[in-house]
């Protein structure tokens, strides 16, 4: 068969874009089809990006040179680096972004990227060769045919929105549904599933009084996400903070059966970590009040997203309640709220590498895997987008295990566990989150991209200079080394054992920093700050990181080891009860078909692991 291109990408979402990016950087002839191209970069939400969990993974999109990274620097107009009170490894990363930048950035880098094209239309059917998909059928009948085909969907596969007991088919609001392709998934006998999600009206800023607001500005050191940004560019901008109240309750109460989710109008499950106004009014009765951020959507307008009220209300009530917040009394609604039903596909269905194993040369990236958000999208875009690069190229499919990234542990967890509700990134699902930060993502992944060829000139470069800064400082710093009785002479407290350390391994002691150390070796302030940092960040975590390199060594070790027949799961301490009541059903006979059972985490086979070898221990 002859190819028209070696990629067709569908969709211009998240995911969409950075598939699209990620197969033309690795040199595969790449087609975007999506409805409406000025609608690229479009967030169909609330206008931030990153946040816990999720700022990881645009880390390490941008480690790889995706775009997300970028656009969102470019659009930031408020940073704020979350939990920063806490260790690096569970800070995340979040920025406002602006619209309309948004946008702009993203568009501008997709027809920027060589190798890439963008095609207005509706995908209304796949091609196939043999089981092989080879192609798409536009609604206009033409056909385009492909190596391999990337489908990102979103919420507009049999998108159905909702706003009270009204309803129509949609993809987002003013958008249609993609129900044509809908109707073919279903026929081709694709496990399909319903899950909804939901966005709170958008309000008019200059009918709001600001006045009676607090504010909250963003960080006065704001850090980014690119490994490339060097400094902030767009105007910062503060948010207002609201709570809803008693009268705001009782009318949400009062009306809850007009609520198109409460009224029995949807079947989705929605997501638990971002619930709508009615949930969480329902599910935490005891709390009088919840807080309203109130986020400017764009510099360039007056729209404004009030985070933390999304809604499926009927518009009367969402206007009678929205105007019992404090600052809200005037407010005028620009667009309801609304929720919206689609469908998404089991994602155990795939392989690691994004493929539906069903139908070869077909991947699957974002919200129609089960996943919500604009990261968790785009990273699976990433993952989809090279993988049917590599394959339209003849080359072997990239696997991203979960110990060297958060992209690996949401792929893993999607694919074994699949998804009862709409999955999110948080740094919990990461076992090895230690060495998993945010902070070194382009350390870990950086190398892997440009192996791959998927890393261009520019951040190739950036990466080699630092990469040499920070082994530079660090043998300087292993060079160097202190008795406890000469650090106690610079004001250092260490235990008296007489043993002498290493500028290194003095920074891995919490309460020890770089002045410290500069204190002792003066020569070493010759080290970039940013550099500094890093150092610092990578000692801190050292003994850890390297013990948890340790167990995942053993573990590939021990994959063959025996698991004695008379062991019970359910008394090994940190195996929660659903874990071990899985290992008594499936009675694995080895460590490696133990961690082959769906939900079994290497932290898990790692106790596992620990009990056999304490009970050999015992017998010997
Ligand atoms: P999308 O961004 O939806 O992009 C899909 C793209 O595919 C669009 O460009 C569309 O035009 C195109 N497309 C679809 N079908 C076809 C076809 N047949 N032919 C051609 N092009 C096609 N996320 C959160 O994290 N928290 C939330 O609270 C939240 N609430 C949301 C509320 C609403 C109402 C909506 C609509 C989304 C919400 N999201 C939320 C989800 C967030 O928007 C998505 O997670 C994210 O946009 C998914 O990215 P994606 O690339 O998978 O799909």
């Amino acid at each position: 068969m002859k190819h028209d291109v070696d990629v067709i990408v569908i969709g211009g979402g998240h995911a969409g874009c950075e598939a699209a990016h990620a197969a033309a950087r690795l040199g595969a002839e790449t087609i975007l089809v999506t409805y409406d191209s000025q609608k690229i970069g479009e967030m169909s939400c609330n206008p931030a990006i990153g946040g816990l969990g999720k700022g990881h993974l645009v880390r390490e999109i941008d480690a790889m040179d995706g775009i997300m990274g970028r656009a969102a620097d470019y659009a930031g107009i408020q940073f704020r680096l979350l939990n920063r009170r806490k260790g690096p490894a569970v800070q995340g990363p979040r920025a406002q972004a602006d619209r309309a930048r948004y946008r702009f950035a993203i568009q501008s880098m997709i027809t920027d990227q060589p190798g890439l094209r963008v095609l207005d239309g509706e995908v209304v059917d796949l091609k196939f060769t043999g089981d092989q998909v080879s192609g798409v059928v536009l609604a206009d009948g033409s056909e385009i045919n492909a190596k391999a085909i990337v489908l990102t969907t979103g919420t507009f596969l049999g998108g159905i929105i909702h706003i009270g007991d009204t309803s129509w088919p949609g993809g987002r609001f003013g958008e249609e549904a993609s129900t044509r392709l809908a109707d073919r998934m279903a026929a081709l006998g694709l496990p399909l599933g319903r899950l909804k999600t939901g966005t709170p009206p958008r309000l008019d800023g200059r009918t709001i009084n600001w006045d009676c607001l607090d504010m909250q500005p963003g960080d006065d050191d704001p850090v980014q996400f690119s490994f490339l940004s060097r400094e902030v560019v767009a105007p910062q901008i503060s948010c207002g903070i609201t709570h809803t109240n008693s009268a705001t309750h009782e009318i949400i109460e009062k009306n809850l059966e007009r609520s198109a989710m409460y009224g029995g109008h949807i079947d989705g499950t929605g997501p638990r970590y971002c619930p709508s106004i009615e949930d969480k009014i329902v599910r935490f009765k005891d709390k009088s009040s919840h807080q309203v951020f109130l986020e400017p959507e764009s510099l360039s307008d007056d729209v404004i997203y009030p985070n933390g009220i999304s809604t499926s209300l009927p518009a009367d009530v969402q206007e009678d309640y929205v105007h019992t917040i404090r600052g809200l009394e005037r407010a005028k609604i620009l667009q309801p709220g609304y929720a919206i039903e689609y469908d998404y596909i089991d994602p155990r269905a795939l392989t690691a590498t994004l493929a539906l194993r069903a139908a070869p040369g077909l991947y699957l990236a974002g919200q129609i895997n089960g996943t919500t958000g604009y990261e968790e999208a785009a990273a699976q875009g990433l993952l989809a987008g090279l993988n049917a690069a590599l394959a339209a190229q003849g080359r072997d499919g990239l696997h991203m295990p979960r110990s060297e990234s958060y992209i690996g542990v949401m792929v893993d967890d999607l694919i074994v566990k699949g998804v009862s509700e709409p999955y999110r990134m948080f740094t919990s699902r990461a076992e090895y989150r230690l060495s998993l930060r945010a902070d070194n993502a382009d350390q870990r992944l950086t190398p892997l991209g440009m192996d791959l060829g998927c890393v261009g000139v520019e951040r190739a470069t950036a990466f080699r200079a630092k990469s040499d800064a920070l082994d530079a400082g660090r043998a300087q710093l292993a060079a160097r080394e202190v008795s406890p009785n000469e650090a106690e002479k610079f004001g250092i407290s260490l235990n008296k054992d007489g043993r002498r350390r290493s500028g290194y391994e003095l920074l891995s002691h919490p309460e020890i920093g770089f002045p410290d150390i500069t204190r002792i070796w003066p020569d070493l302030k010759d080290i970039d700050e940013p550099v500094r940092e890093q150092l610092s960040r990578d000692a801190l975590y050292a003994s850890y990181v390297a013990r948890q390199n340790a167990d995942i060594l053993a573990l590939k070790r021990e994959e063959g080891l025996h698991i004695p027949p008379s062991m019970t799961f359910s008394d090994i301490p940190g195996i929660s009860n659903e874990v071990a009541s899985k290992l008594e059903a499936a009675r694995p006979e080895t460590l490696g078909q133990a961690g082959r059972i769906e939900g079994i985490t290497p932290a898990a086979l790692t106790l596992i692991l620990a009990r056999i070898r304490l009970q050999s221990a015992r017998r010997a």
